[in-house]
């Protein structure tokens, strides 16, 4: 099935380079020119990822509506690339915080963009439905609740604690991004708790730990500046 793909753009001329390529690329783009009409495409049809542009006119910036959908059950998980123009792409803890997935930067090309959007989609890749995930060496049985490791082609199991197991499973159906621990505390500890962000590198530390014995600690990385990240590439 065709992946939809909405357009959050006020400049005519871009929305209409993007809906072209990627129609050209056979997705489907649904062109939106504010926050009232991605509003109104979404309620339409949830689409597969967003392009949200950083400046749009009337009441909410790129960053509001990135920050709204990530709050909403219903667009929580859809992926936003976000586009920026030269200058704006400094703040790029603000746009993690808001849950945007990645950047392009004005101007860009068609084959840029949409070597971004299919990393971006790639990494989406939702998990079984009783919560099963495999990522690399790495396993986790969601109906038995339990973590496996492949070591050298043999399975072994993994002892963690109920938050580390829940602290990976939500880095291993999200790898590959950053994460920032105010973002790790409301998806994994849930928004309405009040927890101290410290209590995230507590844990952070603990899965290490837990993941040490077959010496794939290294998969749960630190990045300066911005968070925590799940990664094969080690
Ligand atoms: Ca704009």
């Amino acid at each position: 099935m065709q992946k939809r793909i909405l357009i959050v753009e006020d400049e005519p001329a871009i929305r209409d380079m993007v809906a072209f390529a990627l129609r050209k690329d056979d997705y489907e783009p649904v062109a939106a020119g504010d926050g009232r009409e991605a509003q109104a495409a979404i309620a339409d049809r949830v689409p597969d990822l967003i392009l949200l542009d950083w400046m749009l006119p009337g009441g909410s910036s790129g960053l509001e509506l990135a920050r709204r959908w990530r709050r909403e059950a219903l667009t929580r998980d859809i992926p936003i690339i976000m586009l920026t123009a030269r200058g704006e792409e400094n703040d790029r803890v603000g746009g993690l915080e808001a849950g945007v997935d990645d950047y392009v930067v004005k101007p860009f090309s068609a084959r840029e963009l949409l070597a971004r959007i299919r990393a971006v989609l790639r990494r989406a890749r939702e998990d079984d439905a009783d919560g099963s995930v495999r990522v690399g060496a790495l396993r986790i049985d969601g109906a038995a609740h339990r973590v496996f490791a492949d070591v050298g082609g043999m399975e072994e199991s993994v002892t963690i604690g109920p938050t580390e197991y829940r602290l990976l499973h939500f880095f291993m159906t999200h790898a590959e991004r950053v994460y920032t621990r105010t973002q790790l505390l409301d998806h994994v500890w849930g928004g309405s708790v009040y927890v101290e962000e410290r209590t995230v590198d507590v844990h952070i530390r603990r899965l290490r730990k837990a993941l040490e014995p077959s010496s794939l600690d290294a998969m749960v990385q630190t990045v300066r500046g911005a968070g925590y990240r799940f990664s094969t590439a080690t």
